[in-house]
């Protein structure tokens, strides 16, 4: 079977990395803080916002929650972003989803204040890390670099098939695995014969949000299957895109729950604290 690659050891350590530059930042007389505005009352959002907050909370992090309710408009969704981009005080923005429906996620993604867009929604941050310029990544594109370096998997000259596009994951990954000097292939909904790709890889990152996507079938054998996927599943629980089948035939699989999610928090009050630094788009990504 596939060895697991859990999350917790790496986000643990992440945290206390945190938790440390937290406190020598205090004191050193500045004090790092994240500012979340949402804008709906959907559960799992308000989940994963207290998640946020608890775990910013440990790591000894100010933090702010703007809540605009789902009525909010788009103006002032943007005059929200706009105060948190002239406030001092505050170092790391985040603009949760879901959005109230009529209201521009596109434009709201823009008026996301660029030096503290920590969890790289922003598209000056994607087009950053498409020049090899460096930019905050979504904080889950690097959740999974991050679980790849951990367990030592070379990426260098690495056949590397990501199988999703999205702005949030498929696509920052790429450049970051690129910029890592991988071989990447990206696939998405209208990708002719998935299994002939996929069966290429040998790190294969499943980010379709399709429960069961990838199969054993797709998997050349002993390749690296990075799962992405948090699909919610009936009892309240969650699965990844890839088929238990795959295990297998996999080298190494990580877990959903319990993989890349448990890390992306961690990378991202990581980064509010390079934000505080000034360090978060100053140090060189390569080309
Ligand atoms: P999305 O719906 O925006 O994008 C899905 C992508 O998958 C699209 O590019 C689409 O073309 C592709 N796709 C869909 N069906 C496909 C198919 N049958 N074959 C090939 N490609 C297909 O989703 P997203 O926001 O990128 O999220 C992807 C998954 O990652 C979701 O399950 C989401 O919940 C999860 N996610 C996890 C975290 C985390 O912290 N672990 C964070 C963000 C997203």
């Amino acid at each position: 079977g596939a060895r697991p690659l859990p999350g917790k050891a790496l986000a643990a350590s992440l945290r206390e990395g945190t938790r440390a530059a937290v406190e020598a930042a205090r004191k050193a007389g500045s004090a790092p803080k994240l500012a979340v505005v949402t804008a709906t009352d959907d559960e799992s959002s308000a989940w994963y916002v207290r998640s946020l907050v608890s775990a910013a909370e440990k790591s000894g992090l100010l933090h702010e929650v703007v809540h605009l309710g789902p009525k909010a408009s788009t103006e002032e969704v943007r005059d929200a972003l706009r105060g948190l981009g002239e406030d001092g005080s505050v170092h790391g923005v985040i603009l949760q989803t879901p959005l109230p429906p009529g209201v521009d996620a596109r434009a709201l993604a823009e008026a996301v204040p660029a030096a503290k867009d920590v969890d790289g929604a922003n598209p000056l941050s994607l087009g950053r890390l498409a020049a090899g310029l460096a930019a905050f990544a979504p904080a889950t594109a690097e959740a999974v670099i991050a679980l790849l370096d951990h367990y030592e998997v070379p990426l260098r000259g690495a056949r590397a098939v990501v199988v999703g596009r999205s702005t949030v994951v498929g696509k920052p990954l790429a450049h970051l695995l690129l910029a890592r000097d991988a071989t990447v292939t990206v696939c998405h909904s209208r990708t002719r014969d998935l299994v002939e790709v996929t069966r290429e890889a040998d790190i294969l990152i499943a980010a379709a949000g399709q429960p069961g996507l990838v199969t054993a079938e797709h998997v050349r054998p002993g390749a690296i299957v990075i799962d992405v996927g948090t699909n919610p599943t009936p009892d309240g629980g969650l699965t990844g895109d890839v088929d238990p089948g795959a295990t297998r035939v996999a080298g190494a699989l990580s877990p959903v729950p319990g993989g890349v999610g448990q890390v992306t928090t961690a990378v991202l009050l990581a980064h509010v604290v390079r934000a505080a630094q000034g360090t978060g788009i100053g140090e060189g990504l390569r080309g």
